[in-house]
């Protein structure tokens, strides 16, 4: 039987990936009823401790792989070779790969996540032009600048008429989008950028060069990615989880005047509490809470009588339009609340994320 396995199997092994992976592991697909069959042998005869078939069988694959492709064996390789015990079948498959960077964008009209067209789910109707989608969205971009490797598509060799043919099954884009937070659509998100990071499921190779990437996505007009760099998954948890200070800017039309006086007051303001119930804005997609949140810094410039310029550090979660407009008063205090007249914002932008945290995680290669 071995004899057959293997005859069959270097049949394979001739046709398996020998570049672009470091490592590769192995995960030997047994039937349960085989598994039972032999436990009751090993246990009748006495032979508890003798390696089983699954050890055995993993250990000259591994044997043989590393002896073909150089590349040595561990727990959680780049590249799983997958045998199938019953159809003597060797399939593989590289493991999910996380690109970590962050993102500028420098439009107001995009989109962090795909986002579904309201009337047509994605089909394309007439309302979207046929897109199917609300806005481009930085997922998409990003994901579509490693589409050539992450489409998902797996290999299978598969024996006919005594050949080995090579076919592709499960053809589809296989990616998910991560970010430490998010900005409205129409908001630009500005200096060092935001941490993200792009999960690419079973990759079709592990060869392509981050900097040359990079460098196409920024020849784009509307979106920058910088520090892109390949990261482990417990990194990814980190960027998901993290909840970093913010920095914004924004510019406030107000209803009237506004006194030097009332200025000066908005720049002493610091770690002011400020109580958020859910804007109504996304009351669709997020339970109605009261949450409090602080505002830890305000500089107010006056460029008119009636228009101010905001700079604000805040807690994660603030939502910096409510706090300019009151969201008829369901954020309080707020700007309009405290200057007593309407307030409008506009031109919001995210300045700074106060992420040192996740450079720093970096930096020491804990995670
Ligand atoms: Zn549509």
């Amino acid at each position: 039987m071995w004899e057959q396995i293997f005859a069959e199997a270097d049949g394979y092994l001739n046709q398996i990936p020998t570049v672009g992976h470091d490592t590769f592991c192995i995960s030997t697909r047994i039937p349960l009823p085989i598994l039972v069959e032999e436990e009751k042998a090993l246990d009748y005869q006495k032979l508890k401790g003798k390696a089983c078939l699954k050890k055995r069988l993993n250990d000259c694959l591994a044997k043989a792989i590393a002896k073909k492709t150089g590349k040595p064996y561990e727990i959680n390789g780049d590249i799983r070779f997958i045998f199938n015990f019953i159809r003597h079948k060797l399939t593989w498959e590289y493991l999910p790969i996380y690109i970590f960077g962050r993102y500028n964008k420098l439009s107001r009209g995009l989109a962090q996540s795909k986002w579904h067209c309201i009337k047509c789910a994605g089909k394309g109707c007439d309302y979207c032009k046929g897109k199917g989608r609300m806005y481009d969205s930085v997922e998409e971009i990003v994901a579509g600048y490693f589409s050539g490797i992450g489409k998902g598509t797996k290999l299978d060799f598969t024996k006919s008429h005594g050949l080995i043919q090579k076919k592709l099954v499960k053809p589809q884009m296989a990616s998910r989008f991560h970010a430490s937070g998010r900005e409205d659509v129409d908001a630009r998100m500005l200096g060092p950028g935001r941490p993200f990071a792009l999960e690419i499921e079973n990759p079709l190779s592990l060869e392509f060069d981050l900097g040359e990437i990079e460098k196409k996505i920024n020849q784009r007009e509307d979106l920058r990615a910088n520090g892109l760099r390949k990261v482990s998954r417990e990194f990814v948890e980190l960027v998901d989880q993290s909840h970093f200070d913010k920095e914004y800017d924004v510019f406030v039309d107000c209803e009237g005047e506004v006194s030097a006086a009332m200025v000066k007051e908005l720049n002493s303001i610091a770690d002011l509490e400020i109580a958020q119930q859910t804007p109504e804005r996304v009351l669709h997609r997020r339970a109605d809470l009261v949450r409090r949140r602080v505002l830890r810094e305000l500089k107010c410039t006056q460029l008119k009588p009636n228009l101010l310029k905001l700079h604000l550090v805040c807690e994660a979660g603030f939502y910096v339009k409510e706090f300019v407009y009151s969201d008829n008063g369901r954020t309080n205090p707020s700007l309009a609340s405290l200057l007593e007249m309407k307030c409008t914002p506009r031109d919001l932008d995210v300045v700074k994320i106060r992420d040192g945290y996740l450079d720093f995680m970096l930096h020491i290669n804990k995670i």
